[in-house]
């Protein structure tokens, strides 16, 4: 038996319910791999899973968790051994299948990513889903031409998970980095993961109907969509890119016109970390442990345990947590 954070649902009112609870062993999923989790993390999405699950979850009692970094007990893969340390994000774990809220978890074999060297399973999941979204933002930026000097990179909701992360890799990286932020009590820890500018969120959640506007913005890393991502879109410099990884301010992406892309060639790339390849997960992480700084990293912790996580995830979905949880399941 061991210590998981369970989600029940009520048949007859349909109200959810998640509290701390053993579990055994034999109740874990089919998979090649069994992890003994050292820490998991909260993002957006867990927020919904803890809840009432936004319809990710479809049978319960359920145990969340998109991501967890641990170590490897016993596994009938080949490519993996006991006592191997191992990350896993996405995939639909913690959504359709238990997840990182548990002391253990079985996964497929391929779900899995071995962390690589100089980096600890605390700070993977201080990077987790989001730190590892952000990066491959970057990388996508980084493959449609962006490079340091070019001008300033913009990051919308900057505070949260995938923003900060977003933020001091790219700060690391050389780039002038602008941060967009509705908490202006946050432009401090903004400046001191690396922004060089902090942008008030008001200034572009207007919607506009101008074709364009000035040229400002090298890149973007974008979390917000929304009116935001309109108004952003009209302020890029020409053939630049926005790599769009997620829905904060609205799934539509208010205002927007085609004369960005076609009077100024600008790019507008979609960044998916759930179902993402594996060569290329190995290559983000590699470049997380390269080129994320750890003394910034650190400064985005906030420590939780499994019975912190109902009020954690309601804090995520008022868009109320700064930077990155570090839940420790044991
Ligand atoms: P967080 O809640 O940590 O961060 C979101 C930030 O967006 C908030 O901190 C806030 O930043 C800003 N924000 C919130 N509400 C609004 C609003 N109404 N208008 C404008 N800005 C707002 O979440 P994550 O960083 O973990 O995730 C961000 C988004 O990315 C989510 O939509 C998530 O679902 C998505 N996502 C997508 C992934 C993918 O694979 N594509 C992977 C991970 C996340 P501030 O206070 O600084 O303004």
């Amino acid at each position: 038996m061991f210590k998981a954070l369970v989600v029940e649902k009520d048949e007859e009112s349909g109200k959810t319910s998640a509290a701390v609870a053993e579990i055994a062993e034999a109740d874990l999923p089919a998979g090649e791999v069994l992890v003994a989790v050292d820490y998991s993390t909260v993002n957006y999405k867990d927020g919904l899973c803890i809840g009432p699950g936004g319809g990710l979850v479809r049978t319960y009692p359920h145990v969340p968790g998109i991501d967890f970094a641990g170590t490897v007990e016993a596994s009938d893969d080949a490519r993996y051994k006991p006592g191997d340390k191992v990350v896993l994000t996405g995939w639909r774990v913690g959504e359709n299948r238990w997840g990182g809220y548990a002391q253990k978890a079985r996964v497929p074999a391929d779900y899995l990513v071995p962390l690589p060297e100089g980096l600890s399973t605390r700070a993977a999941m201080a990077v987790g889903t989001a730190g590892l979204t952000a990066m491959l933002a970057v990388m996508a930026l980084e493959d449609h031409g962006l490079t340091p000097g070019d001008g300033p990179v913009l990051v919308t909701g900057a505070a949260g998970g995938v923003g900060s992360v977003a933020v001091a890799i790219l700060a690391k990286l050389g780039h002038e980095v602008a941060a967009v932020t509705g908490r202006p009590e946050q432009a401090e820890y903004l400046t001191g993961l690396g922004a060089t500018e902090i942008v008030a969120r008001e200034e572009l959640t207007e919607v506009t109907r101008k074709p364009l506007e000035g040229e400002r913005w090298a890149g973007c890393v974008d979390a917000v969509a929304g009116a935001m991502l309109g108004r952003v879109l009209k302020q890029m410099k020409y053939g630049t890119s926005v790599a769009a990884i997620g829905l904060a301010g609205g799934a539509a992406i208010e205002g927007a016109l085609i004369t960005p892309f076609i009077l100024r060639g600008v790019n507008l790339l979609g960044i998916d970390s759930v179902m993402q390849p594996y060569d290329n997960r190995v290559r983000a992480w590699s470049r997380i442990a390269q080129d994320l700084p750890m003394d910034k990293l650190e400064a985005m912790i906030t420590p939780a345990t499994l019975a912190d996580l109902p009020g954690l995830g309601r804090d995520i979905l008022k868009g109320q947590v700064k930077g990155r949880v570090v839940v420790d399941v044991n």
